[in-house]
């Protein structure tokens, strides 16, 4: 049976604003979409609750879901295992819902080659300056997190290439009537009203994205 319903994934750069962007996205078309929580076994930070920001389980208990096929995929990201509970995505597509995925890129590979109809979505901050002052912009970060941030996001800018479309969050209004725009014209077959968002349109863009993070990371 054909779904209904596509997976959007939504990778960014750690201060992008994907978290809100995502949480607006839910409130303004709660009907259309459903967002996914993933299990991890990384602890809790303050303020997360479990079964909301994902489901916080056992190194033990994750290894059971990985050996019980629970799982549409999962990935090992600096340290901790993060994954995507099968049964809450098949449900919500069966019954029309686009299910957004917030992922890291081997995950949200994995998930483009079992579901080819996936639509990938790369965020990202308007400029590399302001993506700079989001990322280091807070005094109280050490010097240590603040250059393994910036490490980071060159390695993310690295595969950006495997994106479908690239969504600058300039403002958050903006941005969720963007992604659920090309989200539309994804389902309605009118992908080419999309192009101007395609990664592949936004190539100069994106080199002058990381250039500019390379010599940030440098310390220039
Ligand atoms: P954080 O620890 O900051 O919440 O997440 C670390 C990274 O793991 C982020 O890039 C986030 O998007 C990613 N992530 C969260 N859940 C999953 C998941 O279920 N699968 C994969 N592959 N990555 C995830």
């Amino acid at each position: 049976m054909e779904n209904k319903g596509r997976i959007v994934i939504i990778s960014g750069f750690s201060g992008a604003g994907k978290g809100t962007l995502m949480k607006a996205l839910m409130k303004e078309y709660k009907d259309k979409y459903a967002l996914s929580v993933s299990a991890t076994t990384r602890a809790p930070r303050p303020g997360e609750k479990d079964g909301v920001d994902y489901f916080f389980v056992t190194k033990e208990q994750f290894e059971s879901m990985i050996e019980k096929e629970e799982l549409i995929e999962y990935a090992q990201y600096v340290g901790n295992y993060y994954g995507t509970p099968k049964a809450y995505v098949d449900e919500q597509l069966l019954a029309g819902k686009n299910v957004i995925l917030e992922i890291e890129i081997q995950g949200a590979l994995k998930i483009k080659e079992k579901f080819p109809e996936t639509v990938l979505m790369f965020v990202t901050a308007p400029s590399p300056e302001c993506l700079k002052e989001r990322l280091v912009g807070r005094a109280t970060e050490t010097p240590e997190v603040i250059e393994a941030r910036l490490s980071r996001a060159c390695e993310e800018a690295e595969g950006i290439e495997n994106y479908d479309y690239i969504v600058v969050n300039d403002t958050i209004e903006a941005g969720v009537a963007l992604i659920d725009r090309l989200i539309e014209n994804e389902r309605m077959g009118k992908v080419a009203d999309n192009q101007s968002h395609r990664v592949s349109a936004n190539i100069d863009y994106i080199n002058h994205m990381r250039t500019e993070l390379k010599r940030f990371a440098k310390g220039e």
